[in-house]
């Protein structure tokens, strides 16, 4: 059993491409286990593609997935669980360049690839179990998950801002 991070990418949302992604990975019977509409900065953007930052195409990669193309300043952040969850999932997205993807797969069906060269792909999805763990403790807590499924441990922290929401007053 493992788990995997799965990100709709600006152009996903931006084209309501959410339910036909979903409805697809539906097929490979895997457990959604944690799911986040999430803003992302350049600071996370950065940390997400770091390995990619010697890339002639990094910098329209980060804004990219910051949702600078799109006006849609955000991705849909999701766990997927189960056995091999991480080759199932990869298999349906298919190839990176859309155009040499599985005409069937997901970034088959949906992406592009703009004349810069980039690849607006839809959907990214972790490559391996390194990148899975590092990827999932990123994007999510450990409490945003429903199984375990990394070593957590409990530390206390003095003086942690924390915003909460509003008591009404009555
Ligand atoms: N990418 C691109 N051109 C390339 C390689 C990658 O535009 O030649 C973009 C594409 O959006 C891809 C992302 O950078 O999804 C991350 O690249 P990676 O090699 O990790 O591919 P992935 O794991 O997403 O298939
Ligand atoms: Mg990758």
């Amino acid at each position: 059993m493992e788990a995997t991070l799965v990100l709709i990418k600006p152009d996903g949302l931006k084209r309501s491409l959410t339910g036909n992604i979903l409805t697809r990975l539906s097929e490979t019977k895997l457990e959604i286990a944690g799911a986040r509409v999430v803003r992302v900065g350049r600071e996370l953007a950065e940390k997400h593609y770091g390995h990619l930052r010697e890339k002639p195409f990094f910098e329209e990669l980060i804004r990219y997935i910051m949702g600078e193309f799109h006006d849609r300043l955000k991705v849909l952040a999701l766990v997927y669980y189960g056995e091999d969850a991480i080759p199932k999932v990869r298999e349906l997205a298919g190839g990176t360049n859309p155009e040499e993807a599985d005409s069937v797969s997901i970034r088959g069906a949906y992406g592009r690839v703009l004349t810069s060269g980039l690849f607006e792909n839809v959907i990214h999805c972790s490559a391996n179990g390194e990148e899975a763990e590092r990827e999932i403790k990123l994007w999510f807590k450990p409490e945003d998950i429903i199984f375990d499924v990394y070593e957590t441990e409990t530390v206390t922290r003095e003086s942690v801002k924390e915003v909460v929401w509003k008591e009404k007053k009555e």
